[in-house]
């Protein structure tokens, strides 16, 4: 399917997904523009799973928070709590913090864009303090179980909008900060103990890296072919200019605009003259050779953001030029059509010059004028310019 698309775009203006998709992406990482484009469609495409994480956190942490109180019985009276029983309970109210800080950000909308950078810091904070509070337990002489540890090492690898690399750095600080943290603070057959678990712990990062990488590769490839079918959807298969029907599509957008702006907007619609005859004359393959060069000449004349260069159909362009006046709309037509002429593309069976000409007829929007209205004007201009004998501009 990819070579066809490379066949179909050969010569064409570029397109950043297509290229991406070709090269390839073994290590994970796209072109910057296009990585970043990556980073935030994950984020965005992702924040319904974190809402759904973020409440289960919630509610199994208060779940700990209970076992807590139970076990330790922090407000029984007459018993003084220890100094390490103050501590993990601090640890928890701490962690509990983090999510309700988490939970809220995922709530305001206008907070919404912290939530990207803050999930990794959440899961690898909640993941070490799972294992200090369980290191704390030991160190009071009570059961102690590093499971959690390793569910949190997993959860990293859940689809919650990182990056693979990001995940892998979750998994790692986890795992080796708890693996560090157990050899300063616990002591004889709890350290053993715990060091049969790490053992679990450091697969468990293994393993889930696998599924993060397969993911992560899995995501990237649906990003591209995704951008790249709706850019496609945009465009006209042989030149890559933009078809008639998003022509259509962003002629309504762009109308409102320049109403809100007090601007105009300059239609420019561009016919190859005496095409029928060249094809006759050289053959199919090479007027569609030419509709590409020509395509070339308005893609470069569309500079702006907001300007458009579209194949209308057959051997009919248009250029749409936004915020334009009458001045600049004639002069760039002009350019326009000396380009086309400087192209040289030979054609002796033009009744107008030895080479290929277009004719171009000019409109500029009026106030309360509707799209098709213009639209109207610019193709009785283009009719008139035909019939005063080609190669010309004419408003
Ligand atoms: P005029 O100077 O009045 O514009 O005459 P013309 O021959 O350019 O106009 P006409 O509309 O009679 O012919 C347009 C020709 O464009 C007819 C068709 O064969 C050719 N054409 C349309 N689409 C394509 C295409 O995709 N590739 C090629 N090679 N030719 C096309
Ligand atoms: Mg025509
Ligand atoms: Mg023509």
């Amino acid at each position: 399917m990819l070579s066809s698309f490379e066949e179909l775009f050969r010569g064409t203006p570029g397109n950043p997904y297509l290229q991406q998709l070709l090269k390839g992406f073994a290590w994970l990482r796209f072109e910057p523009q296009l990585e970043r484009e990556y980073d935030q469609y994950l984020g965005a495409a992702a924040i319904r799973q974190r809402r759904i994480a973020i409440v289960l956190a919630l509610l199994i942490w208060c779940g700990f928070v209970a076992v807590d109180l139970h076990r330790l019985q922090p407000f029984a009276e007459g018993v003084p709590l220890s100094e390490t029983a103050g501590w993990l309970l601090h640890l928890r109210w701490a962690v509990l913090g983090l999510l309700l800080v988490a939970q809220l950000v995922l709530l305001v909308k206008r907070l919404e864009f912290l939530t990207l950078p803050l999930t990794p810091w959440v899961i690898a904070l909640t993941g070490v303090a799972t294992a200090l509070i369980n290191m704390l337990y030991s160190r009071l002489g009570m059961q102690a179980s590093y499971d959690g540890v390793i569910l949190l090492t997993i959860a990293a690898f859940f689809p919650l909008g990182m990056t693979f690399y990001t995940s892998l750095m979750v998994g790692l600080v986890i795992s080796v900060g708890s693996f560090l943290l157990a050899q300063w603070l616990l002591i004889g057959d709890y350290l053993r103990a715990f060091n049969l678990t790490a053992v679990y712990l450091f697969l468990g990062v293994l393993v889930s890296a696998g599924g993060g990488y397969l993911r992560d590769h899995n995501q990237r490839e649906q990003f591209l072919s995704r951008h790249l079918l709706n850019w496609l959807a945009e465009r006209d298969s042989l030149t890559g200019l933009y078809n008639r029907r998003s022509l259509e599509q962003k002629l309504a957008l762009l109308f409102l605009q320049a109403r809100r702006q007090k601007c105009r907007i300059g239609l420019v619609l561009v016919d190859l003259d005496h095409f029928k005859a060249y094809n006759d004359s050289y053959g199919h393959r090479a007027g569609d050779l030419a509709l590409q060069r020509v395509a070339r000449v308005l893609h470069d004349f569309a500079r702006r953001p907001l300007d458009m260069a579209v194949r209308l159909g057959g051997e009919e362009f248009a250029l749409l030029l936004f915020d334009c006046d009458e001045p600049a709309l004639h002069s760039l037509a002009e350019e326009v059509r000396l380009a086309i002429e400087q192209l040289a593309i030979e054609h002796r069976s033009s009744a107008t010059l030895p080479v290929m000409t277009a004719s171009l007829g000019l409109a500029l929007s009026g106030p309360e004028e509707s799209s098709g209205a213009l639209y109207q004007r610019a193709d009785e201009a283009l009719y008139r310019a035909k019939h005063a004998g080609r190669n010309q501009v004419l408003l």
